[in-house]
């Protein structure tokens, strides 16, 4: 017992004496201006670093008036990983937060442009055993200008440096303390498991891009500093460390630069890029949640437009026109969002459409979708972006009707009690027209809605009145229309002939996809629309007009009354009665989908 106790004293004054030696070799010394020899007896053998000890070696910190000095490139850099630079008067520390330059002999420092004072001036040191100079630092005032709390144990000789939670990063070569959450990266809900996470730095929301690349199922390549992600002929290259990119062969600039971002506690690091810009770009759904910290991508290709919306814009605060004349759609914002859409982008990366373009013109921004031939287009806004998935007519709507307001441009047709079969039709067509918007169920392709315009009627396009008939059936089996609804004018010699006259094609009589025939059509369209003008009952008839012979779908014209008519004119100039006779089309449209569904 006695033996046992002795051996551990002389164990105990062993560990101490040695500790002295230690010291006594390691003596530091600095010289001033007057040759004046400082040597310092007191010594800082230890570092700590978040509860981390590191030995100071042969480079141990020294105590002035108190006060912790350590050497610049062991304490500041090779233990807290801050980038160092210098010359012979100043020494400048820096991570991704901060920037400090201090000078030798002075306690003024500049610390992110501004002037600090300093507890003590930073001196040159010169460490006997190794016979290197250094130069000192103080300690506490570095601790505070990085953010760290500070402590100095002055009988084990230990300072301290500690940060809670956060992370400790290396930001493209900076030591940064990450204090928020990491992102957590999900497709498609799935939560994808990466051993490093994203991060959101500088309000930007960096993903690793190789491993989001492999989840999306997008190429990825690295050359020298070029990060290339593709998708089919879609492809954004990012330029690491620097914030200019190319994201579909357009030159784009990101709010940061993508980086290379080291986990230190984990040892892990990889190249980061913006989660937003890899989606927006490459044509995914994406969701950044800063309640929780998550990066939520979405692979689903049905919709392959995704268009970025203003605050001002969502829930639907937008309009659009299907310019389908022009084959294009156009999405109209109030306002001009001209510098949203430079740094937000429309992605289109399977080629949905040929061209997008944005533009702005009295105080409103047009999305433009220009595609080669008339599309479908259907819509979905979620979490302020709104997807377009875009098809064929028939792959978009369950339900579509071409109506077709006679005549129109140069052609008047009929005329007789002072007005004329062109704008009647029109003026039915439009009444029609706003019970199918109301509705918005079915889809409709109207031929004209004006009685200016060219692209179907005989009017300054040249067309005569044969090629406009072929337009408007031409507009129809683009469409693929499911019905086709002509409205007309009847005129006869006979002034006394009035009425109403439904007429479909005996060629074209072949049931559609739903089992509805042009004869059927004709008969549910006569019964609806006779009640509603309130004529003579004419009845279902066949002819061979052109419109109704040469469309691919049930077809009918209905000769709603007679203009050459005193009473049917009177009709025909009443707004209730063209509303009536409007929505008797309308109603007649409703009940053929109902009774003969397309099956879409
Ligand atoms: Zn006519």
């Amino acid at each position: 017992m006695k033996k046992w106790f002795m051996a551990l004293m002389i164990c105990l004054i062993f560990i101490g004496a040695n500790h002295i030696v230690y010291a006594e070799q390691t003596m530091v010394q600095s010289t001033d201006k007057n040759g004046q020899i400082t040597t310092y007896g007191e010594l800082v053998s230890t570092m700590k670093l978040n509860g981390k000890e590191q030995n100071l070696n042969n480079m141990p910190g020294v105590i002035v008036d108190g006060k912790v000095m350590l050497p610049r490139y062991l304490a500041f850099k090779k233990i807290m990983g801050m980038k160092i630079s210098h010359t012979s008067t100043t020494i400048t520390l820096k991570t991704k937060e901060h920037t400090a330059e201090f000078t030798m002999g002075s306690t003024k420092a500049l610390v992110d442009g501004e002037e600090v004072d300093l507890a003590i001036a930073p001196f040159s040191a010169k460490f006997v055993v190794t016979n290197e100079n250094t130069m000192m630092l103080p300690a506490e005032d570095i601790a505070k200008i990085f953010g760290y709390e500070y402590s100095y144990d002055a009988v084990n000789q230990v300072v301290s440096f500690e940060r809670e939670g956060g992370i400790e990063l290396s930001y493209g070569g900076l030591s940064y303390y990450y204090k928020d959450e990491p992102i957590d990266l999900y497709v498609d809900g799935k939560e994808v498991d990466t051993a490093i996470s994203g991060f959101f730095i500088d309000e930007c929301d960096f993903v690793p891009a190789w491993r989001i690349s492999k989840e999306l199922g997008v190429k990825y390549s690295k050359s020298g500093k070029k990060i290339t992600m593709t998708r089919g002929k879609y492809k954004v290259v990012f330029n690491i460390y620097k914030t200019n990119a190319t994201v579909n062969g357009k030159a784009y600039t990101l709010d940061v630069a993508p980086t290379y971002i080291k986990d230190k506690e984990n040892n892990v690091g990889a190249y980061m890029v913006p989660g937003k810009v890899v989606a927006e770009a490459l044509g995914f759904g994406y969701e950044w949640n800063e309640e929780d910290y998550s990066s939520s991508f979405k692979k689903s290709e049905e919709y392959q437009i995704a268009i970025p919306l203003p605050e001002d814009c969502q829930d639907e605060n937008y309009e659009t026109n299907d310019d389908y004349f022009n084959n294009r759609f156009e999405i109209i914002l109030d306002g001009n969002y001209s510098s949203f859409y430079k740094t937000n982008l429309v992605s289109n990366p399977y080629f949905a459409v040929d061209k997008v373009s944005v533009s702005t013109s009295n105080g409103k921004t047009k999305i433009i979708l220009q595609t080669s031939e008339i599309k479908g287009y259907r819509l979905k806004e979620e979490n302020g972006i709104l997807y377009v998935k875009v098809g064929t007519p028939k792959e978009i709507y369950d339900k579509i009707l071409v109506l077709d307001a006679g005549h129109g441009g140069t052609d008047p047709g009929a005329a007789g009690n002072g007005i004329y079969e062109n704008n009647c039709t029109l003026n039915i067509v439009n009444a029609a027209k706003d019970y199918f918007d109301e509705d918005g169920s079915i889809k409709v392709y109207y031929t004209r809605t004006t009685n200016t315009q060219t692209n179907i009627t005989s009017g300054s396009n040249g067309l005569n009145t044969s090629t406009s008939l072929r337009a408007r059936t031409d507009l129809a089996n683009k469409v693929d229309a499911d019905l086709f609804i002509s409205v007309h004018i009847n005129s006869a010699g006979n002034t006394t002939a009035r009425g109403t006259e439904v007429y479909y094609s005996a060629n074209n009589n072949k049931k559609n996809s739903g089992g509805l025939s042009a004869s059927k059509l004709a008969q549910m369209a006569y019964d609806s629309v006779v009640k509603a003008v309130g004529s003579s009952k004419r009845g279902v008839k066949t002819a061979n007009f052109y419109v109704i012979r040469y469309t691919n779908m049930p077809a009918i014209l209905i000769e709603t009354a007679f203009i050459s008519n005193k009473q049917d004119a009177e009709i025909l100039k009443s707004d209730k009665k063209i509303d009536q006779i409007g929505k008797s089309i309308y109603d007649t449209v409703v009940s053929a989908f109902d009774k003969y569904p397309t099956g879409r």
